[in-house]
């Protein structure tokens, strides 16, 4: 088992290597990454496997995602403090302490009852206050939440789900979500302004499906999830 020494050394490297190495390079953003304990989001077997570059599996066929996805989205979203923002696949909670880190306040949707528990005792026992878990289909959104000046969708859909859209705040409201078919997806950030809203593409990747009435069908071929990110 190693001490939280050990982890912080690997958390720092990680950081260095996989993050910073690659482009991102938003300080408050590199300094989330410095500060979550990923190993306290994975079961005890995969803890030393926390801070390596890949994704790892969570329960339920789905996964963390990488560091450097989470970075990423987490960079692409741009947040400055004051935000109230919405995250679609609470998953392990990782990505959600990294908001919460970052944003005044997190709402994260997660369609599994069971991941959606243990993310919020973890989340609790790490003491993060700033976030509220709900469990349901979240293509459809947090209506009464609603609007949120960010929203990061963490598995893929195979197009902008409309009801996050109208949720977009009208001024300035930023979404991350990668959109595509089942073997590929792009990272999309979509932007509002009043009743536009401009779609950027940025890189290729691969996540876990958005099972829900605006994402796939449960049925989707979503087949190995060791090849997501
Ligand atoms: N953000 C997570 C983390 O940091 O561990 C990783 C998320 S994992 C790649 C995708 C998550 O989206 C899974 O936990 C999955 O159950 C969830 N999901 C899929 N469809 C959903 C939906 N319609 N509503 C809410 N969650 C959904």
């Amino acid at each position: 088992m190693l001490s939280n020494d050990e982890f912080y050394t690997l958390r720092s490297q990680m950081v260095e290597q996989q993050l910073v190495e690659r482009g991102i390079h938003n300080p408050r953003v590199l300094d989330a990454m410095r500060r979550v304990p990923r190993h306290e989001f994975v079961t005890a077997d995969l803890r030393h496997l926390a801070y390596r570059d890949c994704p790892l599996p969570i329960g339920d066929n789905q996964t963390i995602s990488q560091p450097y996805v989470v970075a990423l989205m987490t960079e692409l979203v741009n947040l400055s403090g004051h935000e109230r923002v919405l995250e679609v696949g609470t998953g392990s909670g990782y990505q959600a302490a990294v908001l919460c880190e970052l944003a005044a306040q997190v709402y994260s949707l997660e369609r599994h009852p069971r991941l959606a528990e243990r993310a919020g005792q973890i989340l609790a026992r790490l003491g993060y206050n700033n976030i509220e878990i709900h469990v349901g289909d979240g293509s459809q959104g947090l209506p009464d939440m609603a609007p949120f000046d960010a929203i990061l969708v963490t598995a893929a859909a195979p197009a902008l789900p409309g009801p996050l859209r109208s949720q977009l705040h009208p001024q300035g409201g930023r979404m991350v979500l990668p959109v595509g078919d089942e073997r590929r997806q792009f990272l999309e950030v979509v932007t509002r302004a009043g009743n536009r809203w401009e779609i950027e593409q940025t890189i290729p990747v691969r996540f876990v499906p958005l099972v829900g009435r605006y994402g796939f069908s449960g049925r989707a071929a979503f087949d190995d999830p060791e090849s997501y990110v």
